[in-house]
């Protein structure tokens, strides 16, 4: 039993309180985004009200106000997911950001022709196509990693797939899609063993999974700010110092340079040289708020309490006539995916949504994955700390309910 109060912690979420459809709100779709406690919204309304100004530049007070809490997110992200140096996390809009940032700073500098990137089944757009990109340039190529019928992958399976030629390995932590938690680390050490780059997708795993950047041994690792209660808008890039530091830059721009001259520009050191421009200074102050949040309640209570209600919601689920259970391994963070025999997913997530229940229905983001499995989309629901067993419970009856009326 969870040991954390879940309505304590659903009264720091305002916009649970509220009906949709004349129902309660029963908020699903958490890999998709979460839902923001009050610590964070008023972290955003104290920066706007007290101290809003622009970092790194000016010396009077609210400058000085504002560059100290911006850089106080990183020290704080630094400690998350436990990063040598606060210098190793780079400020960016969020995954997808980031893994374009490092395809574009890393990849065109270091990919050659013939060269292989790796990446698997299960990966979200944002994992595939800034590859696919990179490829189509330099004439690499892209190899995939398959998913079996349970939603995994296997290990000798990659051993087979690295070779010489890779050079990069960019594998999902966990998948929005199915809950599947990846072997990261015995990845990340095979990728390394072929002198290939490691990099993580985290952003479905930020908030549900232990991140150790130093004990996973990863090259790079990406995640969301808005999946893990912060704000959107706001996610991070962690890189090894040695690799950032002969990167190319992502972006030109102000913040990133040393010198400028018509005749040469020189660029700043880590982590600002990756940080060109204004970038989102409210959100990422609010971003430390979530952090705080989450470190408040313990992720190791938050992780037992998302495994305790998922475990129920696959056995209450598995009393709907006609369910089909995509992502059954074990290891898997709180995602339960399935198909109803009789219904669309797009029929099953409106009437859903009419009981007040909000889910997510289609292919999340990873369109290989659903033609591997030979399906359009599936209906997934997502959990937080602030789901309930009776809320998965409503959503059981509520499946049956349906399923009945299309029978
Ligand atoms: N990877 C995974 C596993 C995700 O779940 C998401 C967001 N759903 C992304 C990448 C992309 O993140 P963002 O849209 O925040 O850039």
């Amino acid at each position: 039993e969870t040991n954390l109060d879940i309505q304590k912690i659903r009264a720091d979420f305002p916009i649970l309180s509220q009906k949709v459809n004349g129902k309660p709100l029963v908020y699903f779709d958490n890999a998709a985004t979460t839902q923001k406690p009050k610590q964070v919204i008023n972290a955003i309304t104290q920066y706007y009200e007290g101290y809003n100004a622009n970092i790194h530049r000016g010396l009077h007070s609210l400058a000085e106000k504002a560059t100290t809490a911006f850089e106080a997110t990183r020290t704080t992200f630094q400690q998350f997911i436990n990063a040598a140096e606060s210098e190793e996390v780079i400020f960016t809009k969020g995954t997808t950001d980031s893994i374009n940032l490092v395809a574009t700073a890393y990849g065109r500098k270091f990919i050659q022709p013939g060269d292989e990137i790796l990446v698997s089944g299960m990966e979200h757009h944002s994992n595939i196509v800034p590859w696919q990109m990179l490829c189509e340039e330099k004439g690499a190529i892209l190899k995939v990693i398959p998913v079996h019928k349970d939603g995994a992958i296997s290990i000798d399976e990659v051993k087979e797939l690295i070779t010489e030629k890779t050079k990069m390995v960019s594998v999902v932590f966990a998948s929005n899609s199915l809950g599947t938690v990846n072997p990261v680390k015995e990845i990340a050490q095979l990728a390394h063993q072929a002198g290939a780059v490691m990099m993580i997708d985290g952003a479905q795993a930020a908030s549900h999974c232990k991140v150790d950047v130093q004990d996973l041994d990863c090259d790079f690792f990406a995640t969301s700010g808005h999946k893990m209660y912060g704000p959107t808008g706001s996610g991070i890039l962690y890189g090894k110092r040695a690799i950032l530091e002969k990167m190319n830059p992502y972006q030109g721009g102000g913040e990133m340079i040393k010198d400028v001259s018509f005749k040469k520009t020189t660029y700043n050191d880590i982590p600002y040289k990756f940080e060109a421009g204004t970038p989102n200074i409210a959100d990422i102050v609010a971003l430390k708020a979530a952090v705080e949040y989450i470190n408040a309640l313990g992720k190791e209570n938050i992780v037992r309490h998302e495994n305790e209600i998922t475990a129920h919601a696959h056995k209450r689920l598995a009393e709907v006539p006609g369910i089909n259970f995509y992502g059954t391994t074990e290891n898997k963070v709180s995602v339960v995916s399935f198909t109803l025999d009789n219904v669309h997913p797009y029929d099953a997530g409106m009437m859903l949504d009419a009981k007040g229940i909000a889910v997510r229905t289609g292919h999340h983001c990873t369109q290989p994955l659903m033609d591997h499995f030979g399906i359009e989309g599936t209906i997934r629901a997502s959990f937080s700390v602030y789901n309930t067993k009776e809320e998965i419970d409503f959503l059981a009856e509520s499946l049956k309910d349906i399923v009945s009326k299309f029978s």
